[in-house]
């Protein structure tokens, strides 16, 4: 834990400052989310070319201020962390990342660049800034591996991550050479840049060199003071909701190179900043921009989550949770949805606040899993709640994009934060199965709504169990014994000394529940949003639902059924009032359809595999 004297008196950060390994290696993943975790791993992480995302540095041939020096870094941040995942890792992943680390250092400049901008063009308009960002995070992600390790490169990599911040300051840093601040640089009204400040902290935390700390303090000056900068404190502070917070006269029609300049609704980019901001709260206490960034989440919760926990619209904030039921283009960008995990996971470590916890897991069952493909080697760059899903894009000239790119971080949020052990306290967020530290974990949840956990603890220790705020009368039974005060939203606790084979088992209460908006219906059931997919070929799901059902009702008519196929996760049938025709004696008749989860939905990846979340319901004359 780090201790720092700051201005309003001592100090001490909430949590320590975990390295990249953070909790890796103490879980195991086991059943159908074990054996996706693995294919990703196994077709996409490791599958990764190191020559291929390097090769930009070495070539060094950018002229249009694109972001093909994102990709390395993203990488790294997966790549470092599944290397270890089961102690061992996957085979070939370490000796990839030796290849490109290799690459990276040889490809950095004697002022200590390592970019592919041309000079004239760097820390300018464009990607440069966001790219070193990455490859910072990447060099101090191989840093710690080998810390692990006692191996010396550790500091080879992180004298490279130095330098390369060195080079960042002396260029735009306080009366850089550059003669323009960091803010006024790159994308969205100085989002982008200043997002670097994660990986500024991370090296601080790293070095304790004081330069950092003053360079991460300029930062968040760009970042909260100027009137045209990112105003990351003043427009929290203020309420203005995250899709408001463009200027005043900021022009919608303009053309994209207008929006990209100007734009604060950005969602991406601006979580990447508040991520960097609780950094520098952690270890300087500036409890305003905890407290902003803690605003801004809470805000993105009530205007833009969906029921998949999704959100943003061609990437941007838009109040998207009341127009989530309309057929908005481009929704749940993946790397939003991963920065929206990161996000959630940050605030959760921070504020132990399981509110986050319940976020992080609705935004897994769904957007993310959702986005990832059956093989785990792609994430698509979009997610509608309502079609077909489809590839992302190849960017920057590459055979990757930033959502494929980004798409396995986001699995290690959920990883990370399943069981924290720390000896004394063991917290359980996830349920699913697992081998974990201490515990065994059998659970078909949440396809069903019991997990079961035995010890192979001793002695003494404190169980804490997330009981989900969406589960209203959960059952908490240690060794066959109902317990008492489980309280939904909160951690129950089990104090006891622990024997090898004690069981605890949870029942969470899970029924299908609907969802009304405008005229328009869903359903979830526990943290999964259900849909209609048309392998079920059971009907015209554009046919409106009839009047009647209520916002929050209870429908016990949903039954869970044997899945088609093993495509899908989870199968339900329901007859419920669908139909367009109910003056007609056979319209008047209830049908009966099937719904899986989100996540299975459309994921055979092709047009005709469409799916329906929201579904319309009927209007009356009078209305
Ligand atoms: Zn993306």
């Amino acid at each position: 834990m780090k201790i720092v004297f700051a201005a309003i008196g001592v100090f001490a950060a909430a949590v320590a400052n975990a390295d990249s390994l953070d909790n890796i290696g103490n879980v195991r993943l086991k059943g159908p989310l074990g054996a996706r975790l693995d294919r990703m791993v196994h077709a996409h992480v490791a599958g990764t070319d190191p020559d291929y995302i390097t090769a930009p540095f070495m070539e060094k041939t950018e002229t249009k201020g694109w972001w093909q020096t994102e990709f390395w870094g993203k990488w790294m941040h997966s790549a470092v962390p599944y290397a270890q995942y089961e102690g061992k890792g996957e085979a070939g992943l370490l000796e990839s990342i030796e290849r490109g680390i290799g690459r990276m250092l040889a490809s950095q400049e004697e002022n200590g660049y390592i970019g592919n901008y041309p000079d004239a063009l760097r820390c300018g308009e464009g990607w440069d800034v966001w790219g070193m960002k990455y490859t910072m995070m990447g060099l101090l992600h191989y840093h710690d591996l080998k810390k692990r390790m006692a191996s010396s490169s550790a500091e080879r990599a992180l004298g490279a991550c130095r330098r390369l911040c060195d080079y960042v300051i002396a260029e735009i840093g306080p009366n850089g050479k550059r003669g323009r601040e960091l803010w006024q640089t790159g994308n969205w009204s100085g989002y982008a840049s200043s997002s670097i400040l994660e990986p500024v902290m991370w090296l601080y935390n790293r070095t304790g060199e004081k330069k950092y700390l003053d360079f991460a303090t300029y930062i968040v000056d760009g970042m909260t003071k100027p009137e045209k900068g990112p105003r990351l404190l003043d427009l929290a502070e203020k309420g203005v909701s995250v899709a408001d917070r463009n200027e005043p006269g900021y022009d919608t029609g303009a053309g994209w190179a207008y929006v990209c300049k100007y734009g604060r609704s950005k969602a991406y980019e601006m979580m990447s900043c508040y991520q960097g901001l609780i950094e520098y709260y952690e270890v300087t206490g500036r409890k305003d921009l905890f407290d902003a960034a803690v605003k801004t989440a809470e805000d993105i919760v009530k205007e833009e989550i969906n029921l998949a926990g999704g959100c943003a619209c061609s990437e941007a904030w838009f109040h998207g949770a009341k127009k989530q039921h309309l057929p908005y283009i481009r929704l749940q960008e993946t790397c939003v949805t991963t920065t929206w995990m990161r996000f959630c996971e940050k605030l959760l470590a921070v504020t132990g606040d399981p509110k986050w916890a319940d976020e992080l897991e609705r935004t897994f069952y769904n957007a993310y899993l959702g986005a990832m493909k059956a093989d785990g080697s792609e994430f698509a760059g979009y997610t509608p709640l309502s079609g077909y899903r489809w590839h992302g894009q190849h960017h920057c000239y590459m055979h990757t994009d930033c959502c494929t790119a980004n798409g396995p971080r986001g699995f290690l949020c959920f990883l990370r934060e399943l069981c924290r052990n720390d000896g004394k306290t063991a917290t359980f967020n996830f349920y699913a199965s697992a081998l974990v530290k201490g515990f065994d974990m059998y659970s078909l949840y949440p396809r069903e709504n019991m997990a079961r956990i035995v010890s192979h603890t001793e002695g003494p220790l404190e169980l804490r169990l997330r009981i989900p705020s969406w589960s209203g009368s959960t059952v908490v039974k240690v060794n066959g014994t109902a317990q008492s005060g489980v309280k939904a939203g909160s951690y129950f606790s089990v104090k006891r000394e622990w024997k090898l084979g004690d069981i605890v088992e949870i029942w969470f209460d899970m029924p299908v529940v609907a969802h009304r908006l405008d005229h328009a219906i869903a359903f979830t059931r526990g943290p999964v949003l259900l849909a209609r997919d048309s392998r079920f070929a059971d009907g015209d799901m554009t046919e409106p639902f009839r009047a009647g059902i209520k916002d929050g009702q209870r429908m016990d008519c949903f039954a869970p059924v044997h899945v088609p196929s093993d495509d899908f996760w989870m199968a339900f049938t329901a007859t419920l009032p669908i139909g367009s025709h109910h003056a007609n004696p056979e319209g008047a008749n209830y049908s009966e359809v099937k719904f899986c989860d989100y996540a299975s939905a459309g994921n055979m990846w092709r047009p005709d595999n469409f799916y329906r979340t929201w579904f319309p319901e009927e209007f009356n004359q009078f209305e």
